[in-house]
Formats: structure tokens, C-alpha cells, sequence
């Protein structure tokens, strides 16, 4: 069993095998639905496609083909290593929304230094403001979480930061920091609270209710209580 694939254990495991043969890949790539070429063609390997995708594809194509391949081999980690299953259309939509928040990211870092002022809004009268930040770390250190709440006045009522033992997905820590602010503000007896996270793919991911993988928990949690949701890179 040794070479074969940890996820179907039903091929050798190889580079090929896991982007476009092993179960459940296939449905993924289907979701590419304007893809300018055939993708998981016989003997068709990594380099072979992103040859042909300069050849007759857009840079926007060579873009979906890296982050689409990306996503697949996370996905694959999460299933052996950790047991989390999500479905192709999480898979794809993990890939498109990490492209997208990558290109705002790089938009925002093109404009001069006085655009790329963040400017904080202060939130209206008797409504609270929670803004979460959290971040993780590699080499067997903590990953941290960061909270503070503001006031109509903009000034700080309550903060938290706190670092939590364990390895976490940076996906999880925000997820994780957002619940930590609502908790707070619940502790406090705010009602009217707005909740601000740079993560667009949290956001969403709440937006959307989505429930789902590891994070179902969380979100859940997080939508026990009656909150606004803003992101703010
Ligand atoms: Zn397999």
C-alpha cells in the first residue's frame, strides 16, 4: 500500500493521479466551465496543461489552473490529515474567492501611500463596533487572536488578545477571532454590534450560512447571535 494514493488508495500516487484523476477531482475542474482545453486528458501532466493554457488561454486561465491545483492538493491534505471533507463546489469556491481577495490585496497595495490609508469609521450612536484580527503561526508556536470594540465615539470599551496552543487554518483563527469578539460583546450586554474582519472568505462564509467542513461549528455559533458583518482590509 505503500505507493498508493493515502486518499482512493486505489492508483499510485503521483502528481497526476491527485490533481485530475483521484475521486472527487473531476468535479472540481467540471466547475470550470469556460476552461479553454480539456483538462485530466490522458497523460496530460501539470506542465503540459499550463503550456497549453499559454498556448490558447488568457493569463486569467493560467491564474484559475495554479489556484484550482492549489486548492485541490489543500483539500486533499485536509482529507488525509486532519478528516475534513468538503465538496467541489467549497473546493472551487475556496480557489476563486483566495484569486480574488489576492487581486484586491494587490490593488490595494498599487495605491500611493495616502490612498492606502484605512480610514476606520466610527459606528453610529448606542451600536458597537468589533473589529478581529487573528494570525497564526509555524514552528510549533501559538496562533493569536485580537479583538477590540469601539464605541460611536471611537473610543475602546473592551479588548481581548489571547494566543491559543495548537495549529490552526488561518481560515479557522479568524473564524475563531470573530466568535471571541461576539463573545465579548455579549459579556458586556452590547446588542447592537457590527462586526469587522479582514477576511472576505469568513465574511462570506457567514454570509452564505454556510455551515459546512470544520468551520460549520463555528459559524453556527457565530450566527446565534443578531450581528452586522463589514470586511475591512
Ligand atoms: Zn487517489
Amino acid at each position: 500500500m505503500d505507493g498508493m494514493c493515502l486518499m482512493c488508495g486505489l492508483e499510485d500516487k503521483s502528481i497526476y493521479h491527485a490533481l485530475f484523476k483521484c475521486g472527487g477531482v473531476k468535479e472540481i475542474w467540471d466547475l470550470w466551465k469556460e476552461c479553454p482545453t480539456v483538462i485530466g486528458a490522458k497523460n496530460m501532466d501539470f506542465s503540459y496543461l499550463a503550456f497549453k493554457l499559454l498556448d490558447v488561454g488568457t493569463p486569467r486561465d493560467m491564474e484559475l489552473l495554479v489556484v484550482i491545483a492549489w486548492a485541490i492538493w489543500h483539500n486533499r491534505n485536509l482529507r488525509v490529515f486532519e478528516a475534513i471533507n468538503q465538496r467541489a463546489e467549497q473546493v472551487w469556491n475556496h480557489a476563486v474567492s483566495m484569486l480574488s481577495d489576492y487581486k484586491e490585496a494587490v490593488k490595494f497595495c498599487m495605491l500611493g501611500p495616502s490612498d492606502c490609508e484605512v480610514s476606520w469609521k466610527k459606528p453610529q450612536v448606542e451600536v458597537f463596533k468589533i473589529n478581529t484580527d487573528g494570525a497564526i503561526a509555524n514552528e510549533g508556536r501559538g496562533s493569536s487572536i485580537g479583538v477590540v470594540i469601539r464605541d460611536s465615539r471611537g473610543e475602546a470599551v473592551a479588548a481581548l488578545c489571547r494566543v491559543l496552543p495548537g495549529c490552526f487554518l488561518m481560515d479557522e483563527i479568524e473564524a475563531l477571532t470573530v466568535k471571541a469578539g461576539i463573545l465579548l460583546a455579549r459579556e458586556l450586554d452590547l446588542h447592537q454590534v457590527i462586526v469587522e474582519s479582514d477576511s472576505l472568505s469568513i465574511v462570506q462564509r457567514i454570509l452564505a450560512k454556510d455551515f459546512s467542513g470544520g468551520l460549520g461549528h463555528i459559524v453556527h455559533g457565530i450566527l446565534g447571535w443578531p450581528i452586522s458583518l463589514n470586511v475591512m482590509i
